[in-house]
């Protein structure tokens, strides 16, 4: 059966519950896929998948995907005082730092996002995140003042970065300190989803912190099924059920971390442009596409665009997006056309 009833029902059981997209699996009998999981970057990670033609040993499976995340981890985490980035962040203004294949082609890959939404995503933004107290100094809730933030803005922007790609390194001008948080998580699902392929593993579901990758079919042998959550569901009802494979699905949620003033709620997901976080309408943002990465990174990036902005850019992009916003009117559904081959259809 597939699953596109509104709750689970007793033919299906809930694989994981991630905070917004949750996998939904029949168990018509069929032998079911193996699990695996554990945790990284600062979250959990799950993999279901078939046992390949050639057997691999579950503990090498689950080795390689640690040491895949290990090696993200290492290099664009900047909760690690030692990662690449956290070394870039601290180097001296004015000289070439080098960096690895890996770092330079996820840079790259942000400042294309960054220029194709005209600036509301920048992973120059790591100052400004600091200061509203979601970065890796985590400070205290205090909302900063305009002056603190009219001090850090020059100190974002991306087109200030120079890049040489025959050397492979990069150069601030001024401190520029990077914050690859918005796209790492899909960075990994990426390089975790080539690892188990170049293993003979080419049906499975993956999933980092939120962000998924699907590949080959399900033990039911056919797409995946994933299901985007109402969000604040405390019930956990699905908005969407879709059916998935060999793509990726990032959700962005601007009510997922945040904290609360005044009555008012500050979200992490910041605008670049006025230094400040996001506050409208739009909620959630799903992304379907290739790459984890990109779907990550456009994820965030509509995310700060808000809900007419976003679907004009995810048109013009040709994104494959389901966006939630909530008003007066209460919860409102849309997506992209690029999105309908994955709704999946009531049987
Ligand atoms: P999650 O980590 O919950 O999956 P995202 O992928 O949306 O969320 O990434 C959010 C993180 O991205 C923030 O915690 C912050 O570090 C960073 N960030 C916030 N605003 C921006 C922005 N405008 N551009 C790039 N990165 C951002
Ligand atoms: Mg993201």
């Amino acid at each position: 059966m597939t699953s596109a009833d509104n709750r689970p029902s007793h033919s299906t059981e809930w694989l994981f519950c991630i905070v917004l997209v949750l996998v939904l699996s029949a168990c018509g009998g069929q032998r079911g896929p193996l699990q695996l999981a554990g945790n990284a970057m600062g979250t959990s990670w799950h993999l279901s998948y078939m046992a390949p033609a050639v057997a691999v040993d579950r503990s090498l499976v689950q080795a390689g995907v640690e040491a895949q995340l290990e090696q993200v981890e290492q290099s664009m985490s900047t909760y690690r005082d030692d990662s690449e980035i956290s070394r870039f962040n601290r180097a001296p203004v004015d000289t070439w730092f080098t960096v690895s294949g890996e770092f330079y082609s996820v840079l790259s890959a942000a400042l294309a996002v960054g220029r194709d939404s005209a600036g509301a995503y920048d992973v120059t933004v790591a100052p400004l995140v600091d200061l509203w107290g979601f970065g890796p100094s985590m400070g205290e809730a205090v909302l900063p003042g305009g002056e603190a933030i009219k001090a850090l803005l020059p100190l974002v922007g991306q087109q200030q970065l120079r890049l040489d790609g025959e050397a492979l390194r990069i150069r601030k001008p001024v401190a520029l300190t990077l914050d690859f948080s918005s796209l790492a998580k899909g960075f990994a699902v990426d390089q975790v989803a080539n690892w188990l392929l170049s293993q003979g593993i080419d049906r499975f579901l993956l999933e980092v912190g939120g962000e998924m990758r699907m590949s080959g079919l399900s033990h039911r042998g056919d797409p995946w099924h994933v299901a985007v959550e109402q969000p604040d569901s405390a019930t956990r009802d699905v908005a969407a059920a879709l059916s998935v494979t060999d793509r990726a699905v990032a959700t962005s949620g601007s009510y997922r971390n945040y904290f609360e003033m005044d009555g008012r709620r500050y979200s992490h997901s910041i605008d670049p442009r006025t230094g400040r976080p996001v506050i409208h309408d739009l909620v959630s943002v799903t992304v379907i596409h290739n790459s984890a990465m990109m779907a990550d990174a456009w994820a965030t990036a509509l995310i700060v665009l808000g809900a007419d902005q976003a679907m004009a850019v995810a048109r013009e992009q040709g994104l494959a997006v389901y966006f939630m916003r909530r008003n007066e009117m209460g919860l409102q559904h849309s997506h992209t056309t690029e999105f309908v081959p994955f709704l999946a259809v009531e049987q």
